[in-house]
């Protein structure tokens, strides 16, 4: 299991709701406790009004945290600082109290939320966070004197274990949900035998239409339709095996010829699209030669192979117009001997 950074910001952006949820209802449900205190009092307990309420100034401090940041390292820790807010609150409420015995029950209520929060937190974290539950118990005993201490740790104590193995194993659940899901976006977003992205990442940059070129596209862009000259023969000659082999050569020759934030694309069985975001026409030219050039002298292991290209400069709009003039500029290179570059503005 590899528990990086990435599972854990994984783990806590999947049950991020969830957690916002409890904060909001822990708080709210802590403040209803003001009515069994008015009952303990037989009155209105002024006493114990300003603990009870108090917890909205923590709980709006996280709302106002929870809408700037997804940043586990931040929202787990003011996750816990809440609800352990909230346990202190309801000790100073406590301490007020004419009749303490309910305590027992209260504190045992309150692994429920430690329980839930458990879900956004790693492991440890959690381990740490809730075993502080018995440490608040010990330190507000020396003010509150609770009558029933030893009933308080003999429930509670098992229940913090408890509560710690059952974490230990939701987070091997989520991590089999991690694995399954990292696999399948892989999947999704890559072709298994070239390692370029396949057509679905055209999703990722384009509008909610799926028609224009999202901002991630600034104007102008390059764009490049490469298809491999006589390729079939390749196949038919060498074999299938060899075939891939060298398709797999000419798209390394890709990768290393554009950026990382360059887009190489498998459009058809040896048709790419190569997306150059900001360059302009005569860059995305002098890109495309320099694959073609370094492709044309590339050493396979199997036979020389030669490449044409059509390139146009993007300028914004329908993306598929702009493919489909490129594939009019990649057939002009066909017919007109292979084994070179066109650009769409060239006729
Ligand atoms: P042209 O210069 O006109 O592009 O000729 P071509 O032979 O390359 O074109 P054609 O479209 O007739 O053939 C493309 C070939 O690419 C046919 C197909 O077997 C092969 N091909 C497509 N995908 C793969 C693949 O994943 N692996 C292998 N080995 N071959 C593939
Ligand atoms: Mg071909
Ligand atoms: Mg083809």
């Amino acid at each position: 299991m590899v528990l990086d950074q990435k599972f854990y910001q994984s783990k806590y952006e999947f049950y991020r709701k969830f957690s916002l949820s409890v904060v909001i209802f822990s708080s709210l449900a802590s403040m209803t406790y003001f009515v069994s205190d008015c009952q303990l009092f037989g009155r209105i307990a002024w006493e114990t009004m300003l603990p009870r309420f108090i917890i909205l100034v923590p709980m709006i401090i996280y709302l106002i945290l929870y809408g700037r940041t997804k940043d586990y390292r931040i929202m787990v820790p003011a996750s816990y600082l809440v609800i352990h807010a909230i346990m202190w609150n309801t000790i100073a409420a406590i301490y007020f109290l004419p009749d303490k015995s309910h305590a027992v029950e209260g504190f045992i209520i309150m692994h429920l939320m430690f329980l839930a929060m458990g879900f956004i937190a790693p492991f440890k974290w959690a381990t740490i966070f809730h075993a502080l539950v018995i440490g608040n118990i010990l330190v507000s005993n020396s003010f509150n004197h609770y009558e029933s201490l030893d009933q308080m740790l003999s429930l509670g104590i098992p229940c913090v274990v408890a509560i710690c193995a059952i974490q230990y194993f939701m987070q091997g659940v989520y991590y089999e949900h991690y694995v399954v899901v990292n696999k399948l976006e892989r999947m999704s977003r890559y072709d298994m035998l070239t390692g370029a992205y396949n057509r679905y990442i055209i999703e990722d940059i384009t509008d909610e239409n799926a028609v224009n070129f999202n901002e991630s596209i600034p104007v102008p862009t390059g764009m490049l339709l490469l298809d491999i000259d006589h390729f079939k023969k390749v196949n038919d000659t060498y074999g299938h095996i060899a075939g891939d082999s060298v398709l797999r050569q000419v798209i390394e020759v890709v990768f290393s010829s554009t950026r990382a934030t360059d887009y190489c694309i498998r459009w058809g069985g040896e048709e790419f699209l190569v997306i150059l975001p900001g360059c302009g026409p005569a860059r995305a030219r002098n890109v495309a030669e320099t694959i073609r050039s370094r492709i044309e002298h590339l050493d396979t292991g199997v036979c020389p192979v030669t490449i044409s290209i059509g390139v146009i400069s993007y300028e914004g709009g329908d993306y598929k117009g702009y493919v489909a003039r490129c594939d009019e500029a990649l057939y002009r290179a066909k017919n007109t001997g292979r084994n070179k570059v066109v650009a769409r503005e060239d006729f």
